[in-house]
This record gives structure tokens, sequence and C-alpha cells, in this order.
């Protein structure tokens, strides 16, 4: 008996579970398989890098600026000046650093169990069912918390919410290269696209890099991942940051993630919370869900923490899971990037293209690009007529 079953050990559940053990309580963490690399552009967030000293150690060089690109190849390229950034970094190597500090801490971790459903008392959820090499097991806690990202089986199991349609989805491919390159480590490479999804190129060091494209909405019918994915590799303006003709692909993969936002209705039951991917924590248009998995891992452990101390289990006493500020904030702002699709992609992404052009002439226009991009301010009046002139 466990006083918190977690299902799924990736940035999510382990956090999730290392909150949860530093304040004293019992964790049995699933995961499906620790070997598993997540497909994912890795790009890590400097909060997320403050929470581990265990990746700080690593000495990852910072990304600090971003090299832009519109559908018509327009180009914006731009340093951030305050103390955020990101690093780049393998997602097999993250997830097992994460997954080692909630071990650390004293969660239990049972690798190779894939969970696929509840354990009932009258009708109460009271622990999850795996498959595992040896068998079915059974592991029993006073909370649940689903964090087995997009694919969950429990999250439409226990009825908080149904499976995804493809368009609620983006649907990506990616890849770790090895070879020399025009690379600078401290920039990423985004390409914006006439359809809804973008491309990129993220420095793994001097010699490797991620590489990948995604499409979502209503262009996952509409487009074929894996050929974009090799009209990508073969496009002039990415190949001229990677000229060799002979790399090594290390791996490649593909995978989705939920593209609409947080599942606010679908956060929580009696005895249940849903966190990351499973949950919708990731960023509309950018795709960024690392660091947004944390913090719902971090503050679900909080919200079990009380719910435990009062042995309230309840539906309406987890509800300050939703309610937490920080929470609160990351719904408000995936709101506003879902608002602003439309705007960036309507015609074919006419207005990035015009948003890009215009700020390599006009160094005004540039910055108010630049503090949409990076902090996520609204064009003003100004800004939008500026585009349809
Ligand atoms: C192509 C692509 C590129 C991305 N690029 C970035 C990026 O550069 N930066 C960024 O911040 N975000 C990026 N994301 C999003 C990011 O990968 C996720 O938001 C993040 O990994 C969510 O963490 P999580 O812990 O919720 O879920 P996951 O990372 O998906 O972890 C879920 C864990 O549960 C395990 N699991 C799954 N099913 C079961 C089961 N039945 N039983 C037991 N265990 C199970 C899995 O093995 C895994 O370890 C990208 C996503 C995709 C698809």
């Amino acid at each position: 008996m466990y006083d918190v079953v977690i299902s799924g050990a990736g940035p999510s559940g382990s956090q999730c579970a290392e909150v949860l053990t530093k304040a004293g309580f019992k964790v049995a963490l699933i995961e499906k398989d620790t070997n598993w690399r997540k497909p994912c552009g890795g790009a890590v967030h400097s909060s997320v890098v403050d929470l581990y000293p265990q990746i700080k150690k690593l000495n990852i060089p910072k990304i600090l600026g971003v090299v832009m690109y519109s559908a018509d190849y327009h180009k914006l390229e731009f340093k951030g000046e305050g103390d955020e950034y990101s690093i780049i970094m393998d997602r097999l190597e993250l997830d097992n650093i994460m997954r080692d500090a909630a071990v650390n801490a004293g969660a239990e971790l049972f690798d190779k169990n894939i969970s696929f459903d509840f354990l009932f008392k009258n009708q109460k959820k009271i622990g999850i069912k795996t498959k595992s090499p040896t068998g079915i097991k059974e592991y029993y806690g006073n909370l649940i918390i689903v964090a087995d990202g997009m694919s969950s089986k429990l999250a439409i199991r226990s009825g908080v919410r149904p499976k995804w349609k493809i368009t609620q989805l983006a649907i990506g491919k990616c890849a770790i290269i090895e070879g020399s390159n025009q690379l600078d480590e401290e920039f990423v490479y985004v390409y914006f696209k006439p359809y809804l999804g973008y491309g990129w190129i993220f420095p793994l060091g001097k010699k490797r890099f991620n590489i990948g494209v995604f499409t979502f909405g209503k262009d996952n019918l509409n487009y074929n991942i894996h050929e974009i994915y090799q009209e990508f590799l073969g496009n002039p303006n990415v190949n001229k940051y990677i000229p060799n003709s002979t790399y090594k692909t290390i791996w490649s993969s593909s995978y989705s993630f939920p593209a609409e936002g947080v599942l606010e209705k679908s956060l929580f039951a009696d005895n249940l919370m849903l966190i990351g991917d499973a949950g919708g924590f990731v960023s509309p248009i950018s795709g960024e869900g690392i660091q947004t998995a944390v913090i719902s891992g971090k503050i679900a452990a909080e919200t079990a923490i009380k719910a435990l101390q009062e042995e309230d289990y309840s539906k309406t006493n987890l509800k300050t899971y939703k309610t937490n500020p920080e929470i609160k904030k990351i719904i408000r702002n995936f709101k506003l990037k879902y608002s602003m699709i439309n705007f960036f992609y309507e015609n074919n992404g006419k207005n990035l293209n015009k948003m890009l052009q215009l700020s390599e002439k006009d160094p005004v226009f540039r910055e108010q690009v630049v503090n949409l991009f990076t902090y996520g301010e609204m064009p003003s009046k100004d800004f939008i007529q500026k585009i349809n002139d």
C-alpha cells in the first residue's frame, strides 16, 4: 500500500514523485520502459535546470538566441537579454536524471510495468493494474497520479476525458544526428511553415543536433509527417547549416502531443489527478511541455500532500490543484497562444512572412516581434495595422 501511485516516470511523474517522497510519503513510480527515448526536441527551460543540480553539473552550453525563418525565408535573429535561457538535452539522459532524483529521494521505481487499468473497491479507484514481464501486478494507493503522457490509457479509463481527436494533436518527427555542422551552439533554429507547424534544428554540443518538424490541428490530415520531414532535411535553407553529405542518424522517431492547451475540465476526480501531457500541459504553437510538465507535477504533489495530511482525497479537496496560481498562469498563457494561431498562420503563414520581412528593415517593429516571441506580448493595433498594410 502506497500513499501515492504515479503512472509514468517522465518529467511530470518523476518531479511529482520526488516532491512527495521528500515530504515523507511512500510513492510507487510505475514506468513502461526506462530505456525509451521520448521523441522530443529536448529544449529544456532554465527553471528546470535550476531545480536539478544534476543537470547543472553537466555544464551544457546555454541557448541564448533564436534564428527564425518565415515560410518564405525572411530571417530574424535575436538574443535574449534576461536571466532565462534553455539548454538542449538528449531526452534519454534528461528523463533518467529526473527518475534517479526521485529514486534517490525514496520513490520506488517499477520499470517494465505498463499500466492499463484501475483497481476498484466500492466503485472507488484504489490503485492501478500493470502488465509486467512476470505477469499482472497491482499497486494500491490513496491517490493515483496519471503522468503517462499523451497516449495514456488511464486518462481515458478514468472517464475524466475522452481520447484526443487527431485534429487536437500535433504530430512530430525528429532525429538526433551526428556530424560537423555550421550551427552556433548558442542558438536554436526555427523554420515556420505555410501549414500549421514548424521545423527546428537544435544543437546538441558541437557534433550533434536534434532536427525535426511537426504539424498540428487540421493540417495533421493534410500533410504526411514522414514526407515533410524528408523535405525539411533536403531544404537548402536547412542544409546551409548542415552542409555535409554524410551524417549519422543516431536515432529517429515520431510522436504526438496535445496541441490545444490544458484540459481545464479534466484535470482531477476523486482520488485522481492528471499531470503533464496527459492533462494537456503543452504550449500551443511552440510545443514546449517539459517545463510545464514539471510545474504540474510539483503542484499536484503539493495538492496530494495536503490531501494526505487531511485524509481527504475527494474531488472537492483536489480542486486546489487547478486553482493554484502557477497552474492558472499556465492555463492563461496557453489560451493566449492558442488564440494567436489564426493570426500567425492565416493565408499560408502570410502574417508571419510579413512580420519577419518588416523586422528585417524596421528596428522598432523588430523589437515588437522579439517581445511577442520571447515574452508572449500581445501585438498592438499599430503592429497589426503594419502587417495588414
Ligand atoms: C516531436 C516533439 C518535440 C518536442 N519538443 C519539445 C522541446 O523541445 N521542449 C519541450 O519543452 N517540450 C517538447 N515536447 C513536449 C515534451 O516532450 C512533453 O511535453 C513532455 O515530455 C511531457 O512530459 P510528461 O512527463 O508529461 O510525459 P512524457 O515525457 O511523455 O512521459 C510519460 C512517461 O510515461 C511512460 N508511460 C507511457 N505509457 C505508460 C504506461 N501505460 N504505463 C507506464 N508508463 C507509461 C513513458 O515511458 C514516459 O516515460 C515535444 C514533444 C514532441 C512529441
